[in-house]
């Protein structure tokens, strides 16, 4: 593919082949939706002259469905890649670092699930010591719950540790007060545009009729909240309290290089959740606590897939909202330096991290600050980056 004329430095993720779209605010405008080239973001309402650019929000637009969304790609790469337009395009191209980056999307509903074996298995392994790791329906379907989507924050917006009750096994009751164990899950988040009416389902051939694109998410989960809370319903305020993601959308036509197959699934799931053509992704994630790299989980280890995850999640009937996220669960590898949870890294605050300005950690501490990033394989030679989720950690309120 030709090389744009906007300035991509040597090395980007955000060059020609990328092109996440987010929503900004130029320093006294207001919010709006554009793409990223280089460190640069390009004012989509100014350059392609579409209302539906003109709102806070990518929703409008991701509900004008696939054909729409390729074309679109197609007229920015046109754009970007033209030396005819600069002169116009340039004067609506605003530096990142100048500009203000929102929440991406209004979130409709939102499902987390728990797709990676090694997680579930370091999980299992920690909590259920005399049984199998893995719990009987595991294999069967991708595990997942419905979480809170007023609470999902944008990048940058700080994280306040939550209050609740929690209660060890050897502590004869209940004691309330601020989270002890707060902790990260480093996922990858699925963002739907095209809805569905209510009784209809999706195959996992119709994936990317439904899904728009791509997000890093952070699910911060207090750990002794969720241990006291979480029999037998699952998740709740443990998990509820903020959730956040990247500001960036990285659209599914930008991923095609980064596909690859998902792990053999052993036994064959059932019919609804089988796939002609996986949509594994080798998207390789990084977590990082006060800018120092903890981990690497590689998220191509994914057991199953999220055209499964879709498929599942709508075979009951359940309609799809465009703006609905979906995650895939802590991505978690095989190797100790490749675990999304510190609950994994700690092995469950047995063995605590050091950091290189000497101090250690087993959960999070007051002013942590943590980032998720991401990226995956663009077409030969380039890289497609899913840019970054971060956040500082505030002290609980009335502690
Ligand atoms: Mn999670």
């Amino acid at each position: 593919m030709t090389n744009s004329w906007a300035p991509v430095p040597e090395g980007s993720g955000f060059g020609i082949n990328n092109l996440p779209y987010g929503v900004f605010s130029p320093p006294g405008g207001r919010a709006r939706v554009g793409v990223r080239i280089g460190d640069h973001v390009l004012d989509l309402r100014a350059a392609l002259g579409d209302q539906v650019f003109e709102r806070a929000s990518l929703n409008d637009f991701m509900a004008q469905g696939r054909e729409h969304w390729t074309a679109t790609r197609r007229r920015i790469i046109d754009l970007l890649t033209d030396p005819t337009q600069r002169a116009r395009a340039d004067e609506v191209l605003h530096p990142v670092d100048q500009v203000t980056l929102h929440l991406p999307i209004e979130v409709a509903d939102y499902v987390d699930f728990y797709a990676s074996e090694q997680h579930a298995t370091n999980l299992g392994k920690m909590f259920r010591p005399d049984s199998a790791a893995l719990l009987p329906n595991w294999k069967h379907l991708p595990v997942g719950y419905h979480g809170r989507a007023g609470t999902i924050v944008a990048s940058g917006t700080p994280v306040t540790r939550p209050r609740g009750q929690r209660k060890a096994p050897s502590d004869p009751e209940p004691e309330f007060g601020p989270s002890v164990r707060l902790d990260i899950e480093v996922e990858v988040g699925y963002v739907v545009g095209t809805p569905t009416e209510l009784g209809e389902s999706v195959s996992t051939k119709e994936f990317a009729d439904h899904v728009f694109g791509v997000c890093l998410v952070n699910d911060w989960s207090a750990r002794d909240i969720q241990a006291w809370e979480y029999v037998p319903l699952g998740p709740f305020l443990g998990k509820s309290f903020a959730t956040s993601i990247s500001p960036w959308i990285v659209p599914l036509d930008a991923l095609a290089a980064a596909r690859v197959p998902t792990p053999r699934q052993d036994p064959a799931p059932l019919p609804y959740l089988e796939e002609a053509e996986p949509w594994g992704l080798d998207l390789r994630l990084e977590f990082a606590l006060n800018g120092h790299t903890v981990s690497r989980p590689p998220y191509a280890e994914m057991y199953w897939s999220p055209a499964q995850m879709l498929s599942h999640m709508t075979v009951n009937g359940a309609s799809l909202r465009t703006g609905d996220l979906f995650a895939s669960g802590t991505v978690s590898g095989p190797g100790a330096d490749e675990r999304g949870s510190l609950i994994e890294l700690t092995w469950n605050g047995a063995e605590p991290l050091s950091l290189p300005d000497g101090g250690t950690r087993t959960f999070l501490e007051d002013g942590d600050l943590v980032t998720l990033s991401g990226s995956a394989p663009g077409p030969p030679g380039s890289l497609i980056s899913l840019g970054e989720v971060t956040a500082r950690i505030q002290p609980s309120v009335n502690s």
